[in-house]
């Protein structure tokens, strides 16, 4: 029997397991699924009990499964969720279509083991790894598959971090009682214009909050609003073999002009992309990847990761009418005085100026380059050489199928990784289009093998 143990029970992992438990003969794997958190199948995206958090997907492209592209929309159907095919779902209901999924299949196969704890170390053996977890016990595994997903954000990137011992100083936005910590009356300066901003400031918003609201980030770019119903036809022959980044961005551009032309939307020619992404992430050289980090990737970003409409005409509505504020500036230096309140200094083209507020939120993205995490057992697996960052520290060396690449340059193929960790790989990875079908053919490979 071969024993594969998946770490992390986020989206990512949940689907392995579910797409494993549906490929795989029940007598021939034996599968342990160690998370954590207190519950399967919701990880950081899909964890939140708020309703006004939706899904930045809409419905129709949110299927578990990638052969059955209508399964989430049925699910709601059946489960008395009126939702159609363009609505943005709560994440919530997410989570429990996910969980809902894992419980059918265990419910068929016994061949699940869930534990409840964090793995803190990988030892190779002779036959594959023992799985270290936390308190001590050991899980035996001839294959791993790290699943480990988002981690927390970095502290903002400035010389003096003795601020980050202050009370309304928060750092894990989606920690429980993180969000309490806000009185209603304080001023709030959120780091990060993306859509954990966005969420929070919806947060606020829900709760009658009557500070400030002020979000900053070196661009200040918001995320742009859905827009449903365009399309535009695929032009990835253009883009073939090119392996210059702002060679592919002319073309990008000539194509946006074009669909505005015609009553199109610059979005659906983004969109059309998103096939090809991969492929076309995969065709540059280092230098070329980290040119576009550098230069381009916020752009790309607030085009790529949309608000849903309901957010976007809440969070449109706040800047008109001053009660929430978004800047572009470069933090500079961020301290507390006596009675805790912060006040951050920012540079803007050329001059300085300052920010006074009672809370400060970090919703930087989440940490990216691994030799900086906190985690246990990232560090482990970096020390002992099992695994090493990808040439652009966006996440772990690995083939583009998942399995991961040692400090040797040596390729397992014992341990796998799938969603986050191949950023640097892959670029598009971190939602669940691309995610379910990793999940898909890694639940294929491991069972055929
Ligand atoms: C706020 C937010 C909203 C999003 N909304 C969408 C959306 O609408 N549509 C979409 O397609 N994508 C969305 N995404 C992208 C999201 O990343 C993916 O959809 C998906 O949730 C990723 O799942 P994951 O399992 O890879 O990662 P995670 O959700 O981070 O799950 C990883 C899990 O691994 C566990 N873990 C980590 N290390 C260990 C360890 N050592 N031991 C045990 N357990 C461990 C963690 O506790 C966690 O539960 C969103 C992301 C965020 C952050």
């Amino acid at each position: 029997m071969k024993k594969v143990v998946i770490i992390g029970g986020g989206a990512s992992g949940t689907l392995l397991v579910i797409d494993l438990l549906r490929a795989a003969k029940s007598q021939t794997i034996s599968i342990t699924l160690v998370e954590k958190r207190e519950k399967i199948g919701r990880g950081v995206a899909y964890s939140t009990a708020l309703e006004h958090h939706l899904l930045n997907v809409p419905a129709a492209k949110m299927s578990a499964f990638p052969d059955e592209p209508d399964h989430f929309l049925n699910w709601l159907g059946e489960n008395r969720h009126s939702f159609g095919p363009s609505d943005f779902v709560p994440r919530r209901i997410y989570g429990e279509y996910l969980s809902s999924l894992l419980d059918a299949e265990v419910r068929r196969s016994a061949s699940l083991v869930r534990v409840f704890e964090e793995a803190a170390d990988l030892e190779p053996t002779d036959y594959g790894f023992v799985v270290k977890l936390a308190s001590g016990k050991e899980i035996p595994a001839d294959l791993v598959v790290l699943a480990f997903g988002n981690f927390l954000p970095p502290h903002p990137s400035v010389p003096d971090l003795s601020f980050i011992t202050a009370e309304k100083y928060i750092r894990d936005v989606w920690s429980e009682g993180s969000f309490e910590k806000i009185d209603a009356t304080d001023d709030v300066l959120i780091i990060g214009t993306g859509l954990s901003m966005v969420d929070f400031v919806l947060n606020l918003r829900s709760t009658g909050h009557q500070g400030k609201i002020k979000a900053i980030s070196t661009k200040g770019l918001l995320p742009a609003e859905h827009r449903l119903g365009y399309t535009y036809p695929s032009f990835a022959d253009e883009l073939k073999g090119l392996e210059k980044i702002t060679q592919i961005f002319t073309i990008v551009r000539k194509h946006v002009a074009v669909a505005e032309a015609n009553g199109s939307d610059w979005r659906a020619v983004i969109d059309s992309l998103r096939p090809v992404t991969q492929e076309l992430w995969q065709q540059l050289p280092t230098a070329e990847k980290r040119y576009f980090m550098q230069h381009l990737s916020r752009h790309w970003n607030a085009a790529r990761h949309r608000m849903p409409p309901a957010a976007a005409a809440i969070i449109n509505e706040m800047i008109a009418t001053g009660s929430l504020e978004v800047i572009s500036g470069r933090l500079r230096h961020i301290s507390t005085d006596a009675a805790g309140r912060f006040l951050v200094n920012y540079s803007r083209e050329g001059s300085q100026d300052y920010i006074a507020c009672d809370a400060l939120v970090n919703c930087i993205a989440s940490q990216s380059n691994f030799t900086r995490l906190e985690s246990d057992l990232v560090k482990n697996l970096l020390g002992r050489g099992a695994v090493r960052c990808d040439a652009v520290s966006l996440g772990l060396d690995a083939s583009p199928d998942g399995r991961l690449i040692d400090i040797n340059g040596v390729v397992s193929d014992r341990l796998w990784t799938l969603g986050t960790a191949l950023k640097g790989t892959l670029w598009e990875t971190t939602a669940i289009p691309e995610i379910r079908i990793q999940a898909a053919n890694l639940a294929e490979r491991i069972a055929s093998t």
